[in-house]
């Protein structure tokens, strides 16, 4: 029917696994419901809120309906041909940026990660990952370098899934939220899953079981509960979060220090790159903004300008 649903007469849950048309909602109690999604309904992604009703079991072993989406308190999103931007998951309270430091520390696709972080309104935590590769020397290069984010107030976390470091830090990080890792391939972003959830595979083939309905092997995201607290979703397309494109005023907005000179600069239309009367240029003159923060954000809009996707010109 077209009539809005009785809330009253729903089950609440939480979206934990996300493919095809369907989707798998776990109620209050742990238990997994698979679901067909109301045509009515936007959009649905893992970490969505979600009022379902439940009925037989069909032969495709779905038993549920999810009817209502609740309101997200953040989301992720990728540029899409068609809408603009797609969901990719929902709630995400905490979003680690997990960081390669070999052959050396790239600031820059730091910067790129947090600029899309702060696109969304979340501060990230920077994992700097495998630092036993490190000589006592290198580490110390790194540590300076990463001093400029600390004054900006991203904390920093070092990790090594070879000797366990930091890895019971990152757990208390993890605790009482929903989690990203987003990083370039190679990093170690499964790695460190696998640290904090050794048995993430395993995992994922039991909800299929508890559920009844045999394996699906097509599942495109998954939000996964840590044994030592909180909640991880993962897919593909999350970790994929972040390189992609992104106007540039908000380029300019997520360089978290330049915000205070925004709107001083002589020309309205200023984009903080040679422009005469430039107040973000004065400040890096002054040592007030960090100059190589300065110079990656000219290489961030420049590197966006150069892979605009072709719907989004003017
Ligand atoms: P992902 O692509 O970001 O998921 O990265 P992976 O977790 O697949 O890791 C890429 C490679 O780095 C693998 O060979 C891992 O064994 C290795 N690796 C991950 N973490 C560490 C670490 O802390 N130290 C060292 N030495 N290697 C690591």
């Amino acid at each position: 029917s077209s009539s809005t649903p009785d809330e009253s007469a729903l089950l609440s849950g939480t979206v934990v696994g996300r493919f095809g048309k369907h989707a798998d909602v776990e109620d209050t109690s742990g238990t997994i419901s698979r679901c067909h999604i109301r045509r009515t309904v936007d959009s649905v992604v893992c970490g969505d809120k979600v009022f379902f009703s439940k009925g037989d079991t069909t032969d495709t072993g779905v038993n549920g309906v999810i009817e209502i989406v609740k309101d997200r308190h953040s989301v992720l999103t990728r540029p899409d041909f068609y809408d603009g931007v797609k969901p990719i998951a929902a709630n995400i309270d905490r979003i680690i940026v997990v960081s390669a430091i070999l052959p050396s520390l790239s600031t820059n696709i730091i910067d790129r990660y947090l600029v899309a972080c702060e696109d969304i309104g979340i501060t990230p935590l920077i994992v700097i990952n495998k630092v036993e590769l490190l000589s006592d020397e290198e580490r110390t290069a790194v540590a300076n370098q990463l001093t400029t984010y600390e004054k900006l107030g991203y904390e920093v976390l070092y990790t090594s899934c070879a000797t366990g470091e930091g890895i019971e830090a990152l757990n208390d990080y993890l605790n009482n939220s929903i989690s990203v890792f987003v990083g370039q391939s190679g990093v170690g972003k499964s790695s460190l899953i696998n640290q904090v959830l050794p048995d993430a595979d395993e995992l994922t083939g039991e909800i299929s079981n508890n559920s009844g309905l045999g394996q699906h092997t097509t599942t495109t995201a998954k939000l996964l509960h840590l044994p030592a607290g909180g909640d991880l979703i993962d897919s593909p397309g999350v970790r994929e979060f972040g390189l992609w494109h992104i106007p540039s005023e908000r380029i300019t907005w997520g360089f978290i220090e330049f915000r205070d000179y925004l709107g001083g600069c002589k020309f309205r239309d200023c984009k903080h790159l040679n422009d005469p009367g430039c107040l973000i240029k004065k400040a890096v003159e002054e040592n007030e903004i960090n100059k190589e923060r300065f110079e990656s954000y000219h290489r961030i809009l420049v590197s966006m300008e150069e892979n605009r996707p072709s719907h989004s010109q003017p």
